[in-house]
């Protein structure tokens, strides 16, 4: 059921769904995967704007009523060269989705004119 999903881990939609939760007129949440396994999130309106600050999570698994620590490389160089993916979570199933065509152009004012969705 789940074979689509680019996500590589439960704890990274946990936080998807926080931001979509805290901004309600978030439509979906661009995120970038850095080689170390930490994602940086942002929720993103429908006019493909940033909601919210940028949060960077760690990879590992979080223990309860603790704050997610960041691995040591990020706390040196903040990651943002190390982007070995990005891309945007929508919430709900494909059907709830918005069209590809709003997608994409959410994207692009997100990541720039190269943005693409791969299938
Ligand atoms: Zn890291």
């Amino acid at each position: 059921m789940e074979a689509n999903k680019k996500v590589p881990y439960n704890f990274f939609e946990e936080t998807c769904q926080k931001i979509l939760f805290e901004h309600l007129d978030a439509i979906g949440v661009a995120y970038k995967v850095l080689d170390c396994g930490c994602s940086l999130l942002c929720g993103v309106s429908a006019q493909g704007d940033p909601l919210g600050v940028l949060l960077h999570v760690s990879g590992q698994p979080l223990k309860k009523c603790k704050r997610t620590p960041i691995c040591l490389k990020c706390k040196l160089d903040n990651g943002l060269k190390r982007v070995v993916w990005e891309g945007i979570y929508w919430p709900g199933d494909e059907r709830e989705h918005p069209d590809k065509e709003l997608r994409l152009m959410i994207g692009r004012k997100v990541f720039g004119a190269g943005y693409f969705e791969p299938d």
